[in-house]
């Protein structure tokens, strides 16, 4: 917060506004200028009240500088949050892959799927059992079972296993199964979801939605981190703008931002954004240039089969020979993968 003091305020006016300062655990940066003083608290801004400044006489203004998302910025703790989850880390130099299939089809797919890109180098598994479809008669994916067959694939592979919860109802049977919770892009804004998985000590991948700002992403974050749970993935994975020739726009963009703003790892799901498995590979790419933390990538053994989710999803030759070239990428921006 900033304060701007009138001109004429006085040693005593400022060193009363310092005791307040001060008084709340707060630091303060007093800069006197020709004209007037200008004093900055450093510190959980939370814990002052403006009005308390403003209404002082002495006062001209007061100014936040403390962005409207506070537990995940960046100001409220300077180093990047890294998550570990039975041995996997992300954030940090390592970046994390998780892949698989769109929708966990049945328990021989998910298992073979999980060992091809667990041989590859994933270090998470990804796979659907609840699935947000656009038509209700799409396929919906397999409920329960499909968590059981996630589960499967976790013993099999020995890696964490992240999977969609769509409902507050579905908590615990979804909690019950995966290690990392999806939020999806379009429950970003559902408040009464991001409380629930808030209360949970369980890493949460929060998908930006699909025509959400950066700020409101973070708000988003926010509502999670506020219940008590920091351990957020913030996973961009492209927005909608008037273009049409990709499923949606990679915001590459969104990644070094929301690095500056927030503490949290930021991962890209190229996969929808791209909405074409031969895009996937070049959006990876910059992904990871532009300081990802990590990549969310769909793979299928017979994309033209899927059930949801096929035409941008890579077969597992293709999705190793892929990790393979970016690991050249992530070497050049001192990562590792
Ligand atoms: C998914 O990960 O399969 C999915 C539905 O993603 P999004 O919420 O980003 O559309
Ligand atoms: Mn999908």
């Amino acid at each position: 917060m900033i304060i701007v003091l009138r001109a004429g305020a006085t040693d005593e006016d400022v060193r009363q506004i310092e005791e307040t300062i001060k008084g709340k655990g707060l630091t303060a940066h007093i800069s006197r200028g020709v004209e007037r003083t200008i004093i900055g608290a450093i510190g959980d801004e939370r814990k002052l009240d403006p009005d308390a400044f403003e209404g002082l006489s002495v006062v001209e203004k007061v100014l936040r500088i403390l962005a409207p998302f506070k537990l995940v910025s960046r100001e409220f703790r300077k180093e990047d949050t890294v998550i570990t989850v039975n041995g996997k880390t992300v954030g940090g130099k390592a970046l994390a892959l998780f892949a698989g299939p769109c929708s966990v089809e049945g328990r021989d797919m998910m298992v073979g799927i999980g060992e091809r890109v667990a041989s590859a180098g994933a270090t998470f598994l990804r796979g659907g059992a609840f699935k947000p479809r656009t038509s209700p008669y799409a396929f919906q994916g397999l409920g329960e079972e499909g968590l059981k067959y996630l589960a499967e694939a976790r013993d099999r592979t020995g890696l964490p296993v992240a999977t969609e919860l769509m409902d507050p109802r579905d908590i615990d049977l979804v909690a019950r199964y995966a290690d990392v919770i999806q939020i999806g892009a379009r429950n970003m804004q559902n408040f009464r979801l991001l409380t629930e998985v808030g209360k949970l000590d369980k890493p949460v991948i929060l998908k930006r939605g699909m025509s959400a700002t950066i700020q409101e992403w973070l708000m988003s974050a926010e509502y999670i981190a506020s219940e008590g749970n920091q351990k957020i993935i913030l996973c961009e994975r492209g927005i909608r703008t008037y273009e049409t020739a990709t499923r949606n726009t990679f915001d590459v963009s969104s990644i070094p931002v929301v690095k500056s703003l927030s503490h949290l790892p930021v991962i890209a799901d190229p996969s929808h954004a791209a909405g074409k498995m031969a895009l996937v590979e070049p959006l990876a790419a910059a992904a990871i240039a532009a300081g990802a933390d990590g990549l969310m990538i769909e793979v299928h053994h017979q994309p033209e089969k899927a059930l949801s989710d096929g035409p941008q999803s890579l077969k597992p030759d293709a999705f190793t020979r892929m990790v393979e070239r970016l690991r050249k990428v992530a070497e050049a921006v001192g990562r590792t993968l």
